[in-house]
């Protein structure tokens, strides 16, 4: 029973890398952390090779960026 425990809790924090990694991508971080958590080494590589939802231009930071939930990944201002 604890064995499950541990696997359980080591599955939620490795998923937890993808998330982060998808949510920079625009993705939606809770279904990347379940991704993740569920099948880690496959999660891990295809958050790697996301690409963007769509490339627009910042209008407070300048910079092109990549965004998916409407926020800059490179400042964090949020298109509306
Ligand atoms: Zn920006």
């Amino acid at each position: 029973m604890d064995v499950y425990i541990i696997i359980a809790v080591v599955a939620v924090v490795l998923g937890l890398a993808p998330a982060f990694m998808a949510r920079r991508q625009g993705r939606s971080f809770v279904l990347w952390w379940i991704y993740g958590a569920v099948a880690f080494p496959v999660a891990i590589i295809h958050s790697l090779v996301l690409k963007p939802d769509y490339v627009v231009k910042c209008p407070f930071c300048g910079g092109m960026t990549g965004v998916g939930k409407g926020y800059c990944r490179r400042c964090g201002y949020e298109f509306m």
